[in-house]
């Protein structure tokens, strides 16, 4: 049996070996030592406080609820989302929502705003009036816009009003896109038109059409399934459009992880070429969901260290400028 002094020795030494490991894991980002990112850390990208009134059996995914939840799955931080369309959700989850919620819990949970944009042609009629709602949410310490989910085409004029301002803001967007929100056609003749219209605008996708359109060859329909199964044919808008505009990002939140599963030939390939472009999260907001494929999705693959940790939280922590 070794003697105490050994046995503290040890840990000792253990957790030398940790923290280095945390070191070099923070110089893959690519940033300084970041020693509160714990060596395998995730930042989810796309998570939903909600309400009360969700329903009685199931109750509202809370603050400290989620909090525990990301300490049990090493998720050292999350972007909190509203949901202020009405197509979104059943009620709205208001940026002043988000912004009270997370204010305690600020080293932890990130909050994002949103506008719907049939606002633009209602209340907020001048770019001015748009910019001020905006910088307002910015002051209060929102980082980005979304999640944007809202009944009107990707390309539509409202929707490219309020992109010109986030561009001058260099606020990034989330969207969800299926033929309920965000719309547009197979290819994403829209979304391109808006990338080649805001270069400088990050866009990051989700949602089914989003995911669908990492396959060619597909219908309208399509563009609101949930594929789990089934070879990638080739031909796909996403990798298109990644190639011709570097603003594009993909969000691995709710199917994006089944997307990556359906064909894992095609998604190993897709991973290690996108690595740069892609943003791992969970898209959490219903207590009844204990399963969640992304959190083992990297144990599918073999990829190298460098791409899991810039997937993981790499790619988000540079979009967002988030030190730490
Ligand atoms: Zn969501």
């Amino acid at each position: 049996m070794p003697g105490s002094g050994q046995i503290l020795r040890r840990q000792f030494m253990a957790d030398v070996a940790a923290g280095a490991a945390a070191s070099l894991a923070a110089c893959a980002d690519g940033g300084a030592a970041e020693p509160s990112f714990p060596p395998g850390g995730y930042l989810d990208d796309h998570i939903h406080l909600t309400q009360p009134w969700f329903g009685p059996e199931r109750g509202p995914l809370t603050a400290s609820i989620l909090l525990g939840w990301m300490d049990r799955h090493g998720i050292h931080k999350a972007f909190i989302l509203p949901l202020v369309s009405p197509e979104a959700f059943w009620y709205p989850i208001s940026t002043e929502f988000v912004l009270r919620e997370t204010a305690p819990h600020r080293d932890r949970l990130l909050p994002f705003c949103d506008i719907d944009p049939r606002a633009l042609g209602t209340h907020l009629t001048s770019k001015k009036l748009v910019v001020d709602a905006f910088k307002r949410y910015l002051d209060a310490g929102a980082i980005g816009c979304g999640e944007h989910k809202c009944r009107v085409a990707v390309d539509d004029p409202l929707n490219m009003r309020l992109y010109e301002v986030l561009a001058d803001l260099k606020l990034p967007i989330l969207f969800h896109l299926d033929n309920q929100s965000m719309m547009d056609r197979p290819g994403l003749p829209g979304l391109e038109q808006v990338l080649k219209t805001f270069p400088e605008l990050v866009m990051i996708g989700h949602g089914k059409g989003w995911w669908a359109s990492i396959a060619g060859g597909i219908q309208q329909e399509d563009l609101h399934r949930h594929f789990d199964a089934g070879q990638v044919a080739a031909g796909g808008a996403i990798d298109r459009l990644m190639d011709a505009y570097p603003n594009l990002y993909g969000d691995l939140s709710s199917g994006g992880a089944a997307a990556m599963l359906r064909d894992p030939q095609f998604g190993q390939a897709f991973l290690l070429r996108r690595k740069d472009r892609l943003l791992w999260g969970t898209d959490w907001y219903d207590l009844t969901t204990n399963q969640w494929p992304q959190l083992d999705l990297f144990a599918h693959f073999q990829l190298p260290d460098e791409a899991v940790t810039m997937i993981a939280r790499g790619n988000a922590k540079r979009l967002f400028a988030i030190g730490r």
